[in-house]
């Protein structure tokens, strides 16, 4: 677009796009990058599985980031939307939108972000590039057999409620960071880590397709998202607290706070998703942990937390806060 659009800057628009987002793609379906549009042929037996995300400084992250973070989180919470569906990464476009030509900034969230996307194993094909606040889109595409996504919907009373690995790292990492954190013990370290760079759980997702019933990504904090699988599903999840896992980082760290941190921190992108019994081996397998299990809803309340057996909170979420949010 040209209306009123700055094209005077050192480094041109397209020189911008040819030096630092025009690498060959390693898409497996057939594309064009750099004409007006890209172009992929779906596989017949595929279905296309998208989803897109802004993140804006100042909004969705602090000003404060390098740009090599900006890109891992940008793209490893995209990743796990893909995962939480069962689909495998396939493509993705980028609409980037700077304040300014800044070449040493632009240089590494493009190193980053092209070393996060091989990892796993998706392509940038396309997108576009604005002069304003910096904020980054990115639309994400996966492929996964037809009929065979991934649903928020399909948990069935008597499901085990389980995660692929603790919550509440990022959550730590992030106070730390708040705090004013550049550097300090591995434990910090990791907690910060897993703020900074999300692992999307693709791979697992791709086990689970053919075994979960239902699945969603812990982005806004567990109790919340799992809150959302139970509504969509039609059925009460019953959590106990003393199945939470921990991570040792956040429990040497943040004694007090883990539990509430796990339970209500967000930023995680682990899976949480629903295995019938019949399913206990893949548990096994990847030493999954269930926290819960579904039951028929009782009422209005869609999830209850129980310690040692017994009701210690229902639903309101007014009631969770003495978990130290
Ligand atoms: P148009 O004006 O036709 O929309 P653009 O100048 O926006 O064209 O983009 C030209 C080409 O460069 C397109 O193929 C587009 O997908 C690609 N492109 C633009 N910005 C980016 C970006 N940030 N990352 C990857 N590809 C980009
Ligand atoms: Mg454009």
């Amino acid at each position: 677009m040209k209306y009123m659009a700055d094209r005077k800057e050192s480094l041109g628009e397209f020189e911008l796009i040819q030096r630092y987002f025009s690498k060959q793609s390693v898409s497996s379906v057939s594309l064009a990058q750099g004409d007006d549009c890209a172009i992929l042929d779906i596989p017949s037996d595929q279905s296309l599985v998208f989803s897109i995300d802004t993140i804006v400084e100042g909004r969705h992250f602090p000003s404060s980031l390098k740009p090599e973070h900006v890109a891992t989180r940008a793209l490893g919470s995209a990743l796990s939307d893909l995962a939480a569906m069962g689909a495998k990464p396939d493509h993705f476009t980028l609409a980037l939108t700077l304040p300014a030509i800044d070449e040493v900034w632009i240089k590494s969230f493009s190193e980053s972000l092209y070393e996060f996307a091989s990892r796993f194993n998706i392509s940038l094909v396309g997108g576009d590039t604005t002069k304003g606040p910096l904020a980054v889109t990115l639309q994400v595409h996966g492929l996964v057999p037809k009929n065979e996504a991934l649903l928020r919907s399909g948990a069935e009373a008597g499901d085990g409620i389980y995660l692929s690995a603790p919550t509440g790292d990022a959550k730590a990492g992030l106070e730390l960071l708040l705090k004013g954190w550049t550097e300090g013990s591995d434990d910090e370290e990791n907690l910060v880590n897993r703020f900074l760079s999300p692992t999307p759980r693709v791979e697992l997702a791709q086990q689970l397709r053919a075994k979960a019933n239902a699945c969603i990504d812990i982005s806004d904090g567990l109790i919340s998202d799992i809150e959302h699988m139970a509504r969509a599903s039609g059925l009460m999840a019953s959590i106990n607290l003393e199945s939470i896992p921990l991570s040792l980082p956040l429990s040497r760290l943040f004694p007090e706070q883990a539990l509430g941190f796990a339970l209500q921190g967000g930023d995680d992108y682990e899976l949480a998703f629903a295995l019938p019994r019949s399913a206990g081996s893949l548990a096994e397998k990847f030493g999954l942990n269930q926290i819960g299990t579904f039951e028929a809803a009782e009422g209005e309340s869609t999830i209850k937390l129980l310690e040692r057996g017994k009701v210690v909170a229902h639903q309101q979420f007014e009631g969770f806060q003495h978990f130290g949010k």
